[in-house]
């Protein structure tokens, strides 16, 4: 689990709350009984912005946010079905302080769920992709100001050992290789996204660390990412560099090419060295993917 915002702890409004809250109240309530509330604190809790609330309208979850340190939170309520006591409901409501990292996971499956909508193909859904696209948008701008805890975050799953030793079936064993390569596929967004001379050399050396990851596609998409924040922070300097250098990058293309191609595609443009900054046209959003599948 990632670590949460570090201001939170000491959050006059949201610092005494405890990581994971949880209510259960019978539906309706039994004669004579008071309904259990969360404490005064979660009340507090708001929306990031008012248009996030819109978009979980008819969800069971919603993402909030504590309005003095920016830390965020996410609201579950659920019915357990099956009960050994079919004749009464219960619902249940739990708050959970959430990291960057699962701020932003939770943002991309909203968007990848209603892109799902989307995609069989009624009007209104198409038209409720196309809003989610806008609000994950602008959260997901606001949360390029916890990138570094976004990067710990997938370092820390990145780096979590294995235990070879548990008898695992082997489709289990394929889904988490599976997810730790989408890890390092985020990181190396992340990483590339923005200003990677601005990333932390302590995340930076624990991401070359992956370097020597046993899983060749992981690898991959670190080392491109490595090869992608080179060029970005040096520039124009790298051109001149690792021209022709097919050696260091895949047998068939160079350096200079790879970079060109995971940028915007514009690689012909930025080779012709129209003296403005190479570096603007290779930006990419991680929201640009939009929603991961799973
Ligand atoms: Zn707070």
């Amino acid at each position: 689990m990632a670590v949460p915002h570090t201001s939170a702890k000491s959050c006059p409004t949201c610092g005494a709350l405890a990581d994971f809250i949880e209510i259960e109240n019978q539906d309706p309530p039994p004669d004579g009984e008071v309904a259990k509330t969360f404490p005064a604190a979660v009340r507090r809790l708001q929306p990031p912005n008012p248009d996030i609330e819109r978009l979980y309208r008819h969800q069971c979850t919603r993402l909030l946010a504590c309005p003095d340190c920016d830390t965020y939170y996410r609201y579950d309520t659920w019915t357990p079905g099956g009960s050994e006591d079919c004749f009464n409901t219960y619902v249940h409501e739990a708050v959970r302080r959430i990291g960057a990292l699962q701020t932003l996971e939770l943002l991309r499956q909203t968007l990848a769920d209603t892109k799902g909508s989307a995609e069989r193909g009624f009007a209104s859904d198409q038209a409720d992709y196309e809003f989610a696209s806008k609000v994950v948008g602008v959260q997901l701008e606001r949360l390029k100001s916890k990138k570094d805890e976004i990067l710990s975050g997938l370092l820390e799953r990145l780096e979590r050992p294995r235990d070879p030793g548990t008898p695992q079936v082997s489709a289990l064993l394929r889904q988490l290789e599976a997810n730790r390569v989408r890890d390092a596929e985020d990181l190396a967004l992340m990483l590339v996204h923005g200003e990677p001379d601005e990333v932390p050399v302590p995340i930076l050396r624990r991401t070359v660390e992956l370097l020597a990851d046993p899983n060749p596609e992981l690898r991959a998409k670190i080392r491109d990412a490595a090869v992608q924040a080179l060029l970005q922070v040096t520039a124009g300097k790298a051109r001149e560099v690792f021209r022709g250098r097919r050696d260091l990058a895949r047998g068939d293309a160079t350096l200079e090419e790879m970079a060109g191609r995971r940028g915007t595609g514009r690689s012909a443009a930025a080779k012709e060295g129209s003296g403005k900054d190479p570096t603007r046209r290779r930006r990419r959003s991680p929201g640009a993917r939009g929603g991961r599948k799973s």
